[in-house]
Protein backbone atom coordinates (compact mmCIF):
# COMPACT_ATOMS: atom_id res chain seq x y z
CA UNK A 1 0.00 0.00 0.00
CA UNK A 2 1.70 3.27 -1.26
CA UNK A 3 0.84 6.26 1.36
CA UNK A 4 -0.53 4.62 4.19
CA UNK A 5 -1.97 6.51 7.22
CA UNK A 6 -3.15 10.10 7.87
CA UNK A 7 -2.20 13.24 6.54
CA UNK A 8 1.19 14.37 6.62
CA UNK A 9 0.32 17.66 9.02
CA UNK A 10 -1.03 15.48 11.74
CA UNK A 11 1.97 13.21 11.50
CA UNK A 12 4.51 12.72 14.24
CA UNK A 13 6.97 10.40 11.86
CA UNK A 14 6.45 10.50 8.68
CA UNK A 15 8.27 7.58 6.37
CA UNK A 16 7.97 8.14 2.59
CA UNK A 17 9.39 5.26 0.32
CA UNK A 18 11.98 4.43 3.22
CA UNK A 19 14.39 1.76 1.71
CA UNK A 20 17.52 0.83 3.50
CA UNK A 21 20.02 -2.28 2.55
CA UNK A 22 22.63 -3.09 5.28
CA UNK A 23 25.59 -4.07 2.53
CA UNK A 24 25.83 -3.10 -0.86
CA UNK A 25 24.06 -5.53 -3.71
CA UNK A 26 22.23 -7.17 -1.07
CA UNK A 27 18.62 -7.16 -1.08
CA UNK A 28 16.62 -4.36 1.06
CA UNK A 29 15.88 -5.12 4.56
CA UNK A 30 13.34 -2.15 3.88
CA UNK A 31 12.02 -1.70 0.93
CA UNK A 32 9.79 1.67 -0.14
CA UNK A 33 8.15 1.85 3.55
CA UNK A 34 5.77 4.74 3.41
CA UNK A 35 3.72 5.23 6.90
CA UNK A 36 2.61 8.34 8.86
CA UNK A 37 2.37 7.69 12.34
CA UNK A 38 -0.35 9.78 14.08
CA UNK A 39 -0.20 12.13 17.17
CA UNK A 40 -1.00 10.22 20.66
CA UNK A 41 -2.42 6.94 18.57
CA UNK A 42 -0.79 3.57 19.63
CA UNK A 43 0.57 1.90 16.65
CA UNK A 44 1.57 -1.36 16.47
CA UNK A 45 4.06 -2.81 13.93
CA UNK A 46 3.46 -6.55 13.68
CA UNK A 47 5.82 -8.30 11.24
CA UNK A 48 8.01 -11.94 11.28
CA UNK A 49 11.52 -12.41 12.63
CA UNK A 50 13.60 -10.43 10.14
CA UNK A 51 11.08 -8.29 8.39
CA UNK A 52 13.07 -5.09 9.47
CA UNK A 53 11.31 -4.03 12.56
CA UNK A 54 14.43 -3.15 14.21
CA UNK A 55 16.20 -2.07 11.51
CA UNK A 56 12.96 0.65 11.03
CA UNK A 57 13.44 1.56 14.77
CA UNK A 58 17.52 2.25 14.18
CA UNK A 59 16.93 4.19 11.63
CA UNK A 60 13.89 6.41 13.53
CA UNK A 61 16.18 6.93 16.10
CA UNK A 62 19.35 8.14 13.90
CA UNK A 63 21.36 4.82 14.07
CA UNK A 64 21.81 3.88 11.04
CA UNK A 65 22.38 5.77 7.68
CA UNK A 66 22.35 5.50 4.37
CA UNK A 67 18.58 5.26 3.26
CA UNK A 68 16.95 6.27 0.64
CA UNK A 69 13.83 8.04 1.32
CA UNK A 70 12.52 10.54 3.62
CA UNK A 71 12.11 10.08 7.74
CA UNK A 72 10.69 13.20 9.06
CA UNK A 73 10.49 13.05 13.33
CA UNK A 74 8.39 16.09 14.20
CA UNK A 75 9.47 17.40 11.59
CA UNK A 76 13.19 17.12 11.45
CA UNK A 77 16.02 14.61 10.97
CA UNK A 78 16.35 10.97 12.75
CA UNK A 79 19.18 12.51 14.01
CA UNK A 80 18.36 16.15 14.83
CA UNK A 81 15.55 14.40 16.91
CA UNK A 82 17.25 12.61 18.48
CA UNK A 83 19.45 15.48 19.82
CA UNK A 84 16.43 16.96 21.28
CA UNK A 85 15.41 13.89 22.38
CA UNK A 86 12.24 13.30 21.03
CA UNK A 87 11.59 10.01 21.23
CA UNK A 88 12.01 7.25 24.10
CA UNK A 89 13.63 4.25 23.00
CA UNK A 90 13.40 1.06 25.35
CA UNK A 91 15.67 -1.65 23.53
CA UNK A 92 14.68 -5.35 23.22
CA UNK A 93 17.30 -6.30 25.91
CA UNK A 94 19.32 -4.33 28.03
CA UNK A 95 21.72 -6.51 29.47
CA UNK A 96 24.82 -3.94 29.25
CA UNK A 97 23.18 -1.95 31.59
CA UNK A 98 21.89 -5.05 34.19
CA UNK A 99 25.54 -6.10 34.26
CA UNK A 100 26.22 -2.24 35.80
CA UNK A 101 25.42 -2.24 39.69
CA UNK A 102 22.94 0.77 39.28
CA UNK A 103 19.74 1.39 40.98
CA UNK A 104 16.25 1.44 39.34
CA UNK A 105 16.36 5.33 39.82
CA UNK A 106 19.38 5.68 39.07
CA UNK A 107 19.00 4.48 35.62
CA UNK A 108 15.41 6.09 35.27
CA UNK A 109 17.53 9.35 35.38
CA UNK A 110 19.91 8.36 33.03
CA UNK A 111 18.86 10.24 30.14
CA UNK A 112 17.04 13.23 31.98
CA UNK A 113 20.85 14.36 33.40
CA UNK A 114 22.84 14.14 29.76
CA UNK A 115 24.53 17.71 28.95
CA UNK A 116 23.43 18.75 32.73
CA UNK A 117 26.99 18.48 33.68
CA UNK A 118 28.38 17.44 37.09
CA UNK A 119 25.81 19.76 39.13
CA UNK A 120 22.86 19.03 36.78
CA UNK A 121 20.91 16.29 38.48
CA UNK A 122 18.68 19.65 39.57
CA UNK A 123 15.70 19.58 41.60
CA UNK A 124 13.46 19.47 38.39
CA UNK A 125 15.00 16.64 36.72
CA UNK A 126 14.87 14.98 39.99
CA UNK A 127 11.03 15.25 40.53
CA UNK A 128 10.43 14.86 36.89
CA UNK A 129 12.26 11.35 37.52
CA UNK A 130 10.28 10.78 40.69
CA UNK A 131 6.83 11.46 38.87
CA UNK A 132 7.81 9.42 35.99
CA UNK A 133 8.72 6.14 38.51
CA UNK A 134 5.46 6.56 40.11
CA UNK A 135 3.29 6.93 37.11
CA UNK A 136 5.06 3.32 35.68
CA UNK A 137 4.98 1.60 39.01
CA UNK A 138 8.41 1.17 39.76
CA UNK A 139 8.99 3.51 42.89
CA UNK A 140 8.69 0.40 45.03
CA UNK A 141 11.64 -1.01 43.96
CA UNK A 142 13.39 2.41 42.31
CA UNK A 143 16.38 1.24 45.32
CA UNK A 144 17.34 -1.65 44.31
CA UNK A 145 19.86 -2.49 41.27
CA UNK A 146 18.60 -3.10 38.01
CA UNK A 147 19.98 -6.48 38.08
CA UNK A 148 17.88 -7.85 40.99
CA UNK A 149 14.88 -6.65 39.17
CA UNK A 150 12.07 -8.94 36.70
CA UNK A 151 12.11 -8.48 33.17
CA UNK A 152 8.72 -6.55 33.65
CA UNK A 153 10.53 -3.84 36.15
CA UNK A 154 13.56 -3.16 34.54
CA UNK A 155 11.18 -2.33 31.30
CA UNK A 156 8.98 -0.11 33.45
CA UNK A 157 12.40 1.45 34.83
CA UNK A 158 13.05 2.05 31.02
CA UNK A 159 9.63 3.72 30.02
CA UNK A 160 10.36 6.00 32.87
CA UNK A 161 13.55 6.46 31.69
CA UNK A 162 11.90 7.82 28.46
CA UNK A 163 9.07 10.24 30.03
CA UNK A 164 12.04 11.67 32.73
CA UNK A 165 13.27 13.09 29.69
CA UNK A 166 10.17 14.28 27.99
CA UNK A 167 10.10 12.30 25.41
CA UNK A 168 6.96 12.74 23.25
CA UNK A 169 7.19 9.63 21.24
CA UNK A 170 8.09 5.75 23.08
CA UNK A 171 9.06 2.90 20.82
CA UNK A 172 9.03 -0.28 22.27
CA UNK A 173 11.21 -3.38 20.52
CA UNK A 174 10.04 -6.96 20.99
CA UNK A 175 8.06 -5.69 24.57
CA UNK A 176 6.84 -8.82 26.10
CA UNK A 177 9.46 -11.25 24.78
CA UNK A 178 11.21 -12.79 28.19
CA UNK A 179 7.83 -11.15 30.06
CA UNK A 180 5.46 -13.35 31.93
CA UNK A 181 1.55 -13.85 31.20
CA UNK A 182 0.78 -11.10 34.37
CA UNK A 183 3.28 -8.59 33.16
CA UNK A 184 2.24 -8.92 29.81
CA UNK A 185 -1.14 -7.53 30.92
CA UNK A 186 0.28 -5.10 33.19
CA UNK A 187 2.51 -3.70 30.06
CA UNK A 188 -0.75 -3.01 27.77
CA UNK A 189 -2.40 -1.69 30.48
CA UNK A 190 0.82 1.02 31.02
CA UNK A 191 0.52 1.69 27.49
CA UNK A 192 -3.05 2.87 27.49
CA UNK A 193 -2.15 4.79 30.75
CA UNK A 194 0.48 6.46 29.05
CA UNK A 195 -1.69 7.27 25.89
CA UNK A 196 -4.63 8.41 28.06
CA UNK A 197 -2.88 10.27 30.76
CA UNK A 198 -0.14 11.91 28.89
CA UNK A 199 -0.87 11.69 25.33
CA UNK A 200 2.08 9.78 24.59
CA UNK A 201 2.49 8.41 21.01
CA UNK A 202 3.75 4.69 21.77
CA UNK A 203 4.95 2.63 19.33
CA UNK A 204 5.13 -1.48 19.87
CA UNK A 205 7.06 -3.56 17.35
CA UNK A 206 6.60 -7.20 18.22
CA UNK A 207 6.41 -10.51 16.18
CA UNK A 208 3.30 -11.90 18.29
CA UNK A 209 0.18 -10.84 17.48
CA UNK A 210 -1.24 -11.39 20.90
CA UNK A 211 1.11 -8.41 22.27
CA UNK A 212 0.31 -5.91 19.15
CA UNK A 213 -3.21 -6.39 19.62
CA UNK A 214 -3.15 -5.66 23.17
CA UNK A 215 -1.14 -2.76 22.96
CA UNK A 216 -2.59 -0.76 19.31
CA UNK A 217 -4.81 0.90 18.20
CA UNK A 218 -3.61 0.34 14.51
CA UNK A 219 -1.58 -2.20 13.05
CA UNK A 220 0.96 -1.73 10.52
CA UNK A 221 2.57 -5.33 9.04
CA UNK A 222 5.87 -4.72 7.95
CA UNK A 223 7.95 -7.96 6.34
CA UNK A 224 10.50 -5.69 4.24
CA UNK A 225 7.77 -4.09 2.33
CA UNK A 226 4.66 -2.55 4.84
CA UNK A 227 2.01 -5.15 4.15
CA UNK A 228 -1.52 -3.75 5.58
CA UNK A 229 -2.35 -1.30 8.86
CA UNK A 230 -5.70 -0.91 10.20
CA UNK A 231 -7.14 -1.93 13.44
CA UNK A 232 -6.04 -4.70 15.53
CA UNK A 233 -9.96 -6.28 14.89
CA UNK A 234 -8.67 -5.77 10.77
CA UNK A 235 -6.65 -8.59 10.70
CA UNK A 236 -7.89 -11.17 9.01
CA UNK A 237 -5.76 -14.51 8.71
CA UNK A 238 -5.54 -14.15 4.99
CA UNK A 239 -3.38 -11.09 5.86
CA UNK A 240 -1.65 -12.80 8.49
CA UNK A 241 -0.51 -15.38 6.02
CA UNK A 242 1.03 -13.13 3.40
CA UNK A 243 2.86 -11.15 6.03
CA UNK A 244 4.21 -14.37 7.92
CA UNK A 245 4.63 -16.40 4.81
CA UNK A 246 8.67 -16.26 4.86
CA UNK A 247 8.25 -17.39 8.88
CA UNK A 248 6.07 -19.91 8.06
CA UNK A 249 7.72 -21.16 4.78
CA UNK A 250 11.19 -21.88 7.32
CA UNK A 251 8.79 -23.44 9.68
CA UNK A 252 7.06 -25.89 7.11
CA UNK A 253 8.64 -26.19 4.45
CA UNK A 254 8.32 -24.31 1.29
CA UNK A 255 5.26 -25.85 0.58
CA UNK A 256 2.15 -23.41 0.06
CA UNK A 257 0.94 -22.19 3.25
CA UNK A 258 -2.36 -21.69 4.22
CA UNK A 259 -4.16 -19.16 5.91
CA UNK A 260 -5.09 -20.55 9.03
CA UNK A 261 -1.77 -22.54 9.49
CA UNK A 262 0.19 -19.02 8.78
CA UNK A 263 -2.41 -17.02 12.08
CA UNK A 264 -0.76 -19.80 13.92
CA UNK A 265 2.70 -18.48 13.15
CA UNK A 266 1.71 -15.04 14.07
CA UNK A 267 0.82 -16.18 17.48
CA UNK A 268 3.46 -18.99 18.72
CA UNK A 269 5.59 -19.46 15.98
CA UNK A 270 7.86 -21.03 18.22
CA UNK A 271 6.73 -22.99 19.65
CA UNK A 272 4.87 -25.05 16.49
CA UNK A 273 7.73 -26.44 14.65
CA UNK A 274 7.95 -30.05 16.03
CA UNK A 275 3.73 -30.33 16.64
CA UNK A 276 2.71 -29.67 12.67
CA UNK A 277 5.32 -32.39 11.09
CA UNK A 278 2.41 -32.82 8.63
CA UNK A 279 3.29 -29.26 7.41
CA UNK A 280 6.44 -29.97 5.69
CA UNK A 281 6.57 -30.90 2.33
CA UNK A 282 9.41 -30.93 -0.33
CA UNK A 283 11.46 -28.18 1.87
CA UNK A 284 14.11 -28.55 4.04
P1 LIG B 1 13.24 -7.79 12.87
O1 LIG B 1 13.56 -6.80 13.94
O2 LIG B 1 11.91 -7.59 12.23
O3 LIG B 1 13.41 -9.20 13.35
P2 LIG B 1 15.68 -6.82 11.65
O4 LIG B 1 15.42 -5.39 11.36
O5 LIG B 1 16.49 -7.14 12.85
O6 LIG B 1 14.29 -7.61 11.67
O7 LIG B 1 16.39 -7.47 10.40
C1 LIG B 1 15.95 -7.26 9.05
C2 LIG B 1 16.93 -7.91 8.09
O8 LIG B 1 18.18 -7.24 8.16
C3 LIG B 1 17.21 -9.38 8.40
O9 LIG B 1 17.37 -10.06 7.18
C4 LIG B 1 18.51 -9.33 9.14
O10 LIG B 1 19.24 -10.51 8.95
C5 LIG B 1 19.22 -8.14 8.52
N1 LIG B 1 20.11 -7.46 9.49
C6 LIG B 1 19.77 -6.97 10.70
N2 LIG B 1 20.82 -6.38 11.31
C7 LIG B 1 21.86 -6.50 10.46
C8 LIG B 1 23.23 -6.08 10.51
N3 LIG B 1 23.72 -5.41 11.55
N4 LIG B 1 24.01 -6.38 9.44
C9 LIG B 1 23.52 -7.05 8.36
N5 LIG B 1 22.24 -7.46 8.25
C10 LIG B 1 21.41 -7.19 9.28
MG1 LIG C 1 13.95 -7.08 15.95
Amino acid sequence: MADAGSTASDAVIRYQSVTFSYEAGEGPALDRVSLNVRRGERLGILGPNGGGKSTLLKLTLGLLKGYSGTIEVMGVSPAEAAKRRLIGYVPQRVEAELAFPITARHAASMTATIGLGPFGSSAAVRERVERSLALVGALEFADRPLGQLSGGQVQRVMIARALASEAAILLLDEPTVGIDPAGQRQFAELIQKLHDELGLTTIVVSHDLRTVAASSDRVACLARTLHYHDSPQGLTPHVLAEVFRHDAAAIFGDLHVDAHRASDCGHDHHHHGHSHEHGKGNGS
